[in-house]
């Protein structure tokens, strides 16, 4: 039999010549930045607090982060900027799409800089953001006149979790804007139903845009949205469409005596504007500081307020209990059994839930 080659001696698989010497770096000129450290928490808030957007953003991107160690540096910022928090106007804007809501924040954010000064700050909740995994409410590129504004800051929705995350950063975001000095706030939300219940339960006044239409403008509407609204506006009120909006108030502000009258003890408004031709909007800017006016003065303001971080408080719990119950290793692994035997018919809905929990609890105990 012949001897495999390799097997000789003499053979050599590998053979390294001497290569040339590289040089160590093709261009020598050329200096490689050192990798940023990472802020401490009280860089990040002494830049906060002398209103330097560049940390503020940066801080944001940690409140939106799902490292672990990115959010409880976020948390460290958070607890540090709240003695600074609390002294702006937050306004939610609800609206369907194409009710014209980047057009009208554009006008309504011009408009209050100016007539008011201080700074705004542009938030946003998409609910349909987890999905498409993006957002495109609260762009930039929608509120043109505003994102060149040197007064103003615009942040899209967070993109990441469920609703009630996604909500609970942006709330965390208001508070860094605040300690940043914004003194007005705008978080926009689409009309889709639970957003506007997470919206509303970070903000001071509720403002919902709607569309006059096809003359029956209350029924796509969801009661308990029109409950929520502090004031309604209706946009798109110019040209041959005038008519209509004014109908479609009359409606509306008919609709909402229906209602029973609203803890704060304010009346909800019902206007006509047109985001467009501005047209309006000085009225709607008149109202929503008339409204916290009044419910500074009977002290529903701070009640809210207060509510809300109650609310919170419930809602950071709910968080917390799910995310360590689903991502329990224990959980996780039996909770596709339990799920097929559940479709199966083989156990009820309620066993299954039952003995996921109990293993859950045992295991915690363990
Ligand atoms: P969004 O989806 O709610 O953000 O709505 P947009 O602001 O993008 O507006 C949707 C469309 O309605 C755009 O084509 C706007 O030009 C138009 N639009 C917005 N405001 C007005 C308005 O006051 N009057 C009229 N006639 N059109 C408007």
């Amino acid at each position: 039999m012949m001897e495999h080659p390799e097997n000789s001696e003499a053979y050599k698989g590998l053979v390294v010549n001497a290569g040339v010497e590289q040089p160590s770096s093709v261009n020598p000129y050329l200096k490689r930045k050192p990798r940023r450290r990472q802020l401490t928490a009280g860089e990040f808030v002494e830049g906060i607090l002398k209103g330097n957007v560049t940390l503020l953003s940066q801080a944001v991107t940690l409140v939106e982060s799902v490292r672990p160690e990115h959010q409880a540096l976020a948390q460290e910022v958070i607890e540090k900027c709240l003695p600074y928090t609390g002294k702006s106007v937050r306004v939610g804007i609800s609206g369907v799409p194409g009710a014209g809501k980047s057009t009208s924040i554009d006008a309504f954010g011009l408009h209050v800089l100016q007539q008011y000064g201080g700074k705004l700050a542009v938030l946003a909740i998409d609910p349909s953001s987890e999905r498409s995994k993006g957002s495109i409410l609260g762009d930039k590129t929608r509120m043109e006149k505003l994102a060149v504004h040197p007064d103003s800051f615009i942040r899209p929705s967070p993109s990441a979790g469920s609703l009630g995350g996604v909500a609970r950063k942006t709330r965390e975001t208001i508070f860094l804007c605040e300690a940043a000095g914004f003194d007005k706030i705008f978080v926009e939300t689409v009309g889709v139903g639970q957003s506007e219940t997470a919206v509303h339960s970070m903000v001071d006044f509720f403002l919902l845009i709607q569309l006059s239409g096809t003359g029956d403008e209350l029924q796509g509407i969801k009661r308990g949205i029109m409950e929520m609204a502090d004031g309604i506006v209706i946009n798109k009120a110019d040209g041959d469409n005038l008519e209509r909006a004014r109908l479609a108030a009359t409606q509306f502000r008919n609709a909402l005596h229906l209602f029973p009258a609203p803890e704060s003890g304010w009346t909800p408004q019902v206007l006509c504007y047109s985001g467009f031709y501005n047209l309006g909007i000085k009225e709607i800017w008149d109202m929503v500081y008339e409204y916290v006016r009044f419910v500074k003065a009977n002290g529903y303001f701070d009640y809210r307020r207060n509510e809300q971080s109650k609310y919170w408080m419930y809602e950071s719990i709910n968080e917390h209990l799910r995310s360590s119950f689903y991502h329990h290793p224990e959980v996780e692994s039996l909770l596709q059994l339990k799920e097929k035997q559940v479709l199966e018919g083989r156990i009820s809905s309620f066993i299954a839930a039952r003995d996921l929990l109990d293993t859950y609890f045992q295991a915690l105990k363990e």
